[in-house]
């Protein structure tokens, strides 16, 4: 079975070929970062308008990478939702469009279940399965008992992991995307500074990245009150440091609490050097093999969204043609 994925919530416009939910056969990424970059963020017109003149080469690309023509495809997978809603309507638009035209089934696909699923690549699920979701829209601790079902048993009650990162680069005068290059400055830095952990009440598996963020911006406002300079690599250490002892924490915790057979990690923050890392040393001789992508499968891409639409398309999951962009789009 192959499925056609397309992918357009945010800054990356994406279409891929996957072979039965596991094999890669094209991934085509085209990147507008360097649009956003003068802006500081992901600015959502311009995302708009520069899917609609990438969205056709890209899908020429995924054929042309594959070698493979259309009577091949068995289904269109594309991300419905969450996301920037005019991004969005791109893609579901161009698969609807395509769908109808090639009588290929249409198949809408959560974007955090393909993060998730872009785990499945590397390795076989085993259920129940804990999924540790970090991204810049979600940070969320997800349970699964099976393909396609989700349990949200801890969320973000304010910033999400990834959203901290850009707003604390900023702070830094860093660049957008700011979490890589925290992460690059994190590895230059000592953790000199004892940013807060919101560990939240009664062992819960919910977390809060706000205050870390305002104890950066105030620990940089005092310094600079006081005549000092500090090391930019010591705060984004520091930062780095608060944010991944949580979030190794709670996984940890969740985790043990619900008995897993697995861990995996999913969205763009999985990329983190240092989370990556801490998640490896708590999870190594626990019994509980950790998954985590592969770089360029962290953050968003078209392959991830195949592979989840796969599972959809396997339990007979079809969306009709009147399946819209969801920018609020729940995961269940
Ligand atoms: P969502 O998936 O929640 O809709 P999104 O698609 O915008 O949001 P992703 O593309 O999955 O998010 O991830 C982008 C986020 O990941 C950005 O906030 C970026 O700063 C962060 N990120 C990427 N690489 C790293 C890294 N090495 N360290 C920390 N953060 C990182
Ligand atoms: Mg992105
Ligand atoms: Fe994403």
């Amino acid at each position: 079975t192959y499925i056609l994925g397309i992918e357009t919530s945010c800054d990356e416009t994406a279409a891929a070929i996957v072979k039965n939910g596991r094999e890669i056969v094209s991934n085509a990424v085209a990147s507008q970062i360097d649009s956003h970059k003068r802006f500081g963020g992901v600015v959502p017109e311009i995302a708009s308008r520069h899917h609609v003149e990438q969205i056709t080469l890209v899908l020429e690309e995924a054929f042309n990478e594959a070698g493979m023509t259309w009577e091949q495809i068995d289904a269109i997978a594309v991300t419905e939702g969450p996301g920037l809603v005019g991004a969005l309507l791109v893609g579901v638009n161009a698969a609807k469009a395509l769908a109808f035209a090639k009588q290929k089934p249409l198949i809408g696909v959560h974007h955090i279940a393909g993060h998730i699923y872009a785990n499945r690549f590397e390795q076989e699920f085993a259920f129940p399965l804990l999924a540790l979701i970090v991204s810049g829209g979600h940070t969320e601790l997800v349970l699964m008992h099976e393909h396609g079902s989700y349990e949200l048993i801890g969320e973000t009650r304010d910033d999400a992991a990834g959203e901290a990162y850009d707003k604390v680069a900023r702070m830094l005068n860093l660049p957008y995307p700011g979490g890589p290059q925290i992460d690059r400055l994190a590895a230059e830095g000592c953790v000199s500074i004892d940013f807060p952990r919101a560990w939240l009440k009664d062992g819960s598996l919910d977390f809060s990245f706000s205050g870390v963020k305002s104890s950066v911006i105030n620990t940089i406002h005092n310094a600079t009150q006081r005549g000092e300079t500090l090391k930019h690599a010591d705060i984004a250490a520091s930062f780095q440091a608060s944010v991944v002892d949580v979030l190794t924490t709670k996984t940890w915790k969740a985790a043990q609490a619900y008995n897993v057979k697995q861990v995996l990690v999913a969205g763009g923050v999985s990329a983190n050097q240092g989370l990556r890392q801490s998640l490896q040393n708590q999870f190594s001789n626990s019994g509980i093999p950790l998954l985590i992508p592969p770089l360029k499968l962290c953050t968003d891409n078209a392959a991830m969204i195949a592979a989840a639409g796969f599972v959809n398309y396997q339990q007979g999951k079809r969306s009709g043609w009147d399946m819209n962009a969801n920018p609020a789009l729940m995961l269940n």
